[in-house]
């Protein structure tokens, strides 16, 4: 289901739209959520004042504090008799925030994952493991509705219970996939165990997300299930997954759907927005949503956009993988860290499993970062080689600890927490 009309539109034409779109957005907003009608007052804006792309900058942003403070339901532009269904961000950073659809949001979210299964290789008739948590969390049912509007049968397994996944695995043969990366890697595992190699495993495509993931990471997955993994990107707030994603034959940035979501990277400091190609935290408006449409919602995700890819046709710009959340930058010593750029600086040495832990703890008033990863050898020399090269490439001193295969934490099939912060365990 490639749509040409849409994903290959001309650039002049995708502009016009999503300068349209915006404008009923915000026209909406205005007219219907207390919440902004205040905060464009605040700032002297009314809709009349977006005449232009350029002209967003001007508009405030959405905080995840909105959705708390609004909770539940402040935020809706639709009555509540409207809504057909309720998600909750996984809370990954706080407490919960619920988001809502009507039965247009539906419709668009089943398209966009749509979209994205496709880009990813996914095509009618194929089977769809779908790994996903199903719940209040929007990967498993946005990815189901996603699936079937797309011609796909899904499987709803949802995550954990690896064995159960792998025997639906070995006997119904999906030929797609959708999980988290580190939770891929468990299946990989589990797979290897029961003696299959990736000629033997039936899965062609993985859909990968909900996670920051490394090179190495896709590396590792796509030779052990034998499949092409792509990147899947999205939030509840924005709509769930499905925001963006690689293409198959590309895998060199997810295309964002920006005739339903418009993106911004902007300066974390200053807020204001960079040009393409340079990082910054990814600010996005949702432009077809009716139930809880959002202005300029600061994601915290730190990426950059990248020009659309004239070997798949699509004049949409890509973004990049994601490095972490701003949340989830390490300060040490002053230098910027995000735990997939240690992973990085790291994918040479064929020794290291992708499977780490970063553990933050003070002494003093000096922050100390140890990072545990596994390895095939433990060794002096292989340790000091990882310090050398994090030093290198990071401009950061670590200490390192190599650890037996296995030992450490897996995913139990959501997302999987790398980083261990014992300073504020104090
Ligand atoms: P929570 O904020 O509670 O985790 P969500 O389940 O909506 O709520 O998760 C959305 C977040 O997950 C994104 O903001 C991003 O940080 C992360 N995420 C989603 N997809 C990816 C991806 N492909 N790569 C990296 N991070 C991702």
């Amino acid at each position: 289901m490639f749509n040409p009309s849409a994903e290959a539109m001309p650039l002049p034409d995708l502009r016009a739209l999503q300068l349209s779109r915006l404008q009923a957005t915000v026209a909406r907003l205005q007219e219907r959520v207390p919440m902004y009608r205040q905060k464009f007052a605040e700032a002297g804006l009314t809709p009349d004042d977006l005449t232009s792309l350029d002209d967003l900058r001007r508009f405030p942003f959405t905080r995840k504090a909105d959705l708390r403070d609004t909770y539940p339901f402040g935020l809706f532009s639709v009555p509540r008799s409207d809504l057909r269904r309720i998600h909750a961000s996984s809370g990954t950073s706080g407490k919960p925030t619920v988001v809502g659809y009507d039965e247009n949001d539906l419709a668009v979210f089943a398209e966009v994952v749509a979209r994205s299964l496709y880009a990813a290789g996914a095509r009618p008739g194929m089977l769809f493991h779908n790994a996903y948590g199903y719940g209040l969390f929007t990967g498993g049912l946005g990815t189901h509705a996603g699936g079937e509007r797309l011609g796909l049968g899904v499987v709803p397994v949802s995550g954990g219970g690896t064995e159960r996944q792998v025997s639906l695995i070995e006997d119904l043969e999906p030929e797609v996939i959708a999980c988290t990366p580190s939770y891929a890697l468990v299946l990989a595992d589990a797979l290897a165990a029961r003696g299959h190699t990736p000629e033997t495993i039936s899965l062609r495509y993985a859909v990968l997300g909900a996670e920051p993931w490394s090179e190495t990471m896709r590396r590792e997955v796509e030779a052990r299930l034998g499949v092409v993994a792509t990147n899947i990107y999205g939030l509840s707030e924005i709509i769930g997954p499905g925001v963006s994603n690689e293409d198959a034959a590309e895998r060199q940035g997810s295309y964002l759907w920006e005739d339903h979501f418009y993106p911004e990277v902007v300066d974390p400091a200053t807020g204001e927005p960079v040009p393409d190609g340079e990082d910054g935290v990814l600010v996005l408006t949702s432009m077809t949503r009716t139930a809880m449409p959002l202005l300029r919602y600061w994601t915290g995700d730190i990426t950059r956009l990248l020009p659309g890819g004239n070997a798949t046709g699509r004049t949409m710009r890509r973004m990049d993988g994601i490095r972490g959340r701003s949340d989830d930058m390490l300060i040490l010593r002053g230098v910027n860290v995000y735990p997939t750029q240690i992973e990085a600086a790291l994918a040479h040495l064929a020794d290291l499993r992708p499977h780490y832990q970063l553990v933050l703890s003070r002494t003093g008033t000096m922050d100390d970062l140890l990072l545990r990863i596994e390895s095939a050898h433990q060794g002096a020399e292989l340790r000091g080689e990882v310090v050398r090269l994090v030093k290198m490439m990071v401009g950061v001193s670590i200490a390192c600890e190599l650890c037996e295969p296995g030992s450490l934490p897996r995913s139990e099939g959501g997302k999987l927490r790398r980083v261990v912060d014992l300073r504020t365990a104090r």
